[in-house]
C-alpha cells in the first residue's frame, strides 16, 4: 500500500470532542470519522485493526466448533413480544415502524432472533448441542453516548449463543467459549483479565467478563495476586467479618448528643473524637414499592447491585428527600436505626463488629452514641452489602487484595431456560419427551476491543498497537519521494516484504521526514524502517521498533530476514 494514495487525514490537534486517549488517537491518526452522536465510519485504516480482530475471534470461535451465520439487525417486535422484552427494555431499543405501520427494532441482541430460528429448525436431541455466532452491527439507543467506540449507539459485536440438552452440556460449551475468550485476548496481543461479574438483567447463574487492563479503564476490578480470585466491583463478595470476643462488647449507656453543622462522616468522627469505623450510615431506598434502610460502617459504601439482588427487586434508587424526611422525621443526614419505625433495616456483616457506635438520632441536629444492635434496634438480615476495598481479604484465600481497572471487552453468561422457555424453544429428547433447550451467550466488542487496545498501549506520540492487530506491521519510510535511487530501495524492500506475507506500507508522499515520522508513530506502526542517501552509499538503513523506541541500523541484506523474524515472533504470541 502506497501512503499517498491512502484515505489517512491525520489531524495535529485533538479534537474537542475526545473525552479519552483512544478516541482522541482514533480521530487523530485518522481511523474513525463521526457521523452523528455514537455512531462513527471506519476509515480504512481503523477498518484493517477492525477486520484483524474479527479474523482472530472467527478463527478462535471455530476452533472451538461454533458456526458463524449472519441474522439481521432489522427485528419484528413480535419476537421481542414473545420473550418478554418489548416493553421492559426500555429506551435504549432503537425502535421503528414500517410503512405499514408494524413496529420493529435495530437489535441491540439477538437472543430472540436466535431463539426463534432455533425453536423453528431443530426437533431433536440429536441436533444439539449448538454453537451460533455472527459478527454484526448492533444498535443501543444511548441517552448520552461518548468515549468514541467506548460507547457507541451502533457498534460491532461478536455475539454467540449456546444451546445444550442439560445443564452439565451448558458448563463444557461455557467452559469452550471461556478458552476461546482467553485465546483470542491473549492473541490480540492485550493483557486482560477474565473477571467473575453479576448476572444482573439478563438472568441467569454464571458469568465472566473480559477486562483489558488500563488505568484509564472504566470498571474496578478486585484481584488476588495468591490465587486466581478476580471480580468485577459489583460482584466483588466482601467476607463476614470475625466476631469479636465478650470482653470487647461491654454495651456503654445510650446518649443524645447535638452535632449541629456537621454534614459529613469525616466532620462527625473529627467532632466527636472517634474512628470512622465506629459509626453507622443509615441510607433509605426506595426498592419498587417499599422503602428500606439499608446500614454500612461510615467509611464504606453501599453496593447497589448485591442490595438489589438481595432484596430481588427490579428497581432501586436512594429514596427522595420527602420521604427520608417523613420516615425519619428530620431532615436528610440524620437517619439512624434507633426507633426507626415503618421500614424494615438490612444492615451489612461489618455492623455486628461496631460497638458502642455513633448513629444518626432521627431527630435534626442530633446523634446518638453508644449505638449497639444487640440492644437498641432489630435488623431484618445482615448480608454482604458493601463495595469491596483493598483491605479485603480475597474470599478465596484470605490473601490481600488489590483492586485496578480495566475496560470490558468481552462477557460471557449461562442463561439457562430463561429464554427458551418464554419462546418455547424445545427438542425431543431420547424418549421422545419434549424439553427446553439450555443456553448460553457470549458477547465481545469489536470496536471496544481497538479502543482498549489503545487504552493500554499508547504514549505521548500516539498509539503502539501490538503487531497482532496493527492495520500495517512495517512502515517503509523514504526520506525523499522525488529521488529515485532511495524510492528504488524502498520499492525493493517493500517487494520483499509483501512476497513473505509482512504487511509494508510506503511512505511515499511527498513530505518531510518529520512529518512522515510524526504520523508513523502517531498511527502507531510496530515497525519502522527508514531509507535515505546512507542505504544508497553505504547500503544501510534504520530501523525502529514504536514499543521500546530501540533504534539501530541494520545492512540491507539483512533487514528482510531479520524484520521477518520480528514480526513472526510477534504474531505468535499465542
Ligand atoms: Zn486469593
Amino acid at each position: 500500500m502506497k501512503m499517498s494514495q491512502l484515505l489517512m487525514p491525520t489531524l495535529r490537534e485533538a479534537p474537542a470532542e475526545a473525552e479519552i486517549m483512544s478516541h482522541n488517537l482514533m480521530l487523530r491518526a485518522g481511523l474513525i470519522r463521526k457521523l452523528a452522536a455514537g455512531v462513527y465510519s471506519f476509515l480504512p485504516l481503523g477498518y484493517r485493526v477492525i477486520k484483524k480482530i474479527e479474523n482472530i475471534v472467527r478463527e478462535e470461535m471455530d476452533r472451538k466448533g461454533a458456526q458463524e451465520l449472519l441474522l439481521p439487525a432489522l427485528q419484528p417486535a413480535e419476537l421481542w413480544q414473545d420473550s418478554g422484552r418489548w416493553n421492559v427494555y426500555g429506551k435504549e431499543l432503537m425502535r421503528l415502524k414500517d410503512r405499514h405501520d408494524r413496529d420493529f427494532c435495530l437489535g441491540p441482541t439477538h437472543e430472540e432472533v436466535i431463539t426463534d430460528l432455533v425453536r423453528r429448525e431443530v426437533k431433536s436431541y440429536k441436533q444439539l448441542p449448538l454453537n451460533l455466532y455472527q459478527i454484526q452491527t448492533k444498535f443501543r439507543d444511548e441517552i448520552r453516548p461518548r468515549f468514541g467506540l467506548m460507547r457507541g449507539r451502533e457498534f460491532i459485536m461478536k455475539d454467540a449463543y449456546s444451546f445444550d440438552y442439560s445443564r452439565e452440556g451448558l458448563d463444557e460449551s461455557y467452559e469452550k467459549m471461556y478458552e476461546a475468550y482467553c485465546n483470542i485476548f491473549k492473541r490480540c496481543g492485550l493483557v486482560y483479565r477474565a473477571v467473575e461479574a453479576d448476572t444482573g438483567a439478563i438472568g441467569g447463574s454464571d458469568s465472566h467478563e473480559f477486562m483489558v487492563m488500563a488505568e484509564t479503564g472504566e470498571n474496578e476490578i478486585v484481584h488476588c495476586a495468591s490465587c486466581h480470585y478476580a471480580a468485577n466491583m459489583e460482584k466483588a463478595v466482601c467476607a463476614a467479618p470475625q466476631e469479636l470476643d465478650a470482653a470487647s462488647q461491654e454495651m456503654l449507656p445510650l446518649e443524645e448528643v447535638k452535632t449541629p453543622d456537621i454534614h459529613t462522616i469525616e466532620e462527625l468522627s473529627e467532632f466527636l473524637n472517634i474512628n470512622v469505623e465506629q459509626t453507622i450510615k443509615t441510607l433509605l431506598y426506595q426498592a419498587d414499592d417499599e422503602v428500606v434502610a439499608v446500614l454500612v460502617r461510615g467509611d464504606r459504601e453501599v453496593n447497589e447491585i448485591k442490595l438489589k439482588n438481595m432484596l430481588g427487586c427490579i428497581e432501586l434508587y436512594l429514596a427522595e428527600t420527602e420521604i427520608v424526611e417523613k420516615i425519619t422525621n428530620a431532615a436528610v443526614g440524620f437517619a439512624g436505626p434507633v426507633n426507626l419505625s415503618g421500614v424494615k433495616v438490612f444492615a451489612d456483616y461489618e455492623i455486628t463488629n461496631v460497638i458502642n457506635g455513633i448513629a444518626g438520632a432521627n431527630k435534626t441536629d442530633y446523634h446518638l452514641k453508644n449505638v449497639n444492635f444487640k440492644r437498641d434496634f432489630q435488623v431484618e438480615a445482615f448480608c454482604d452489602l458493601r463495595l469491596a476495598t483493598v483491605d479485603d481479604p480475597c474470599p478465596h484465600c484470605g490473601n490481600p487484595v488489590a483492586i485496578t481497572r480495566g475496560i470490558e471487552v468481552g462477557h460471557i453468561f449461562k442463561l439457562g431456560t430463561k429464554y427458551s422457555e418464554a419462546m418455547n424453544a424445545t427438542y425431543l429428547d431420547e424418549n421422545g419427551k419434549e424439553k427446553v433447550c439450555t443456553m448460553g451467550c457470549y458477547g465481545i466488542g469489536i470496536g471496544r476491543t481497538a479502543a482498549a487496545a489503545i487504552e493500554q498501549n499508547n504514549d505521548d506520540k500516539g498509539i503502539i498497537w501490538p503487531m497482532p492487530i496493527a492495520p500495517f506491521h512495517v512502515v517503509i519510510v523514504p526520506i525523499k519521494a522525488n529521488d529515485r535511487e532511495i524510492m528504488d530501495i524502498a520499492d525493493n524492500i517493500y517487494q520483499s516484504f509483501s512476497e513473505k506475507g509482512i504487511e509494508a506500507i510506503i511512505d511515499d508522499r511527498k513530505e518531510r521526514p518529520g512529518v512522515k515520522f510524526n504520523d508513523a508513530d502517531l498511527i502507531g506502526f510496530p515497525i519502522r524502517i527508514v531509507v535515505g542517501k546512507k542505504s544508497v552509499n553505504e547500503g544501510k538503513v534504520e530501523v525502529k521498533i514504536r514499543k521500546s523506541g530501540e533504534e539501530w541500523e541494520e545492512q540491507l541484506d539483512q533487514v528482510i530476514p531479520k524484520i521477518i523474524s520480528l514480526v513472526q515472533a510477534d504474531l505468535e504470541m499465542k
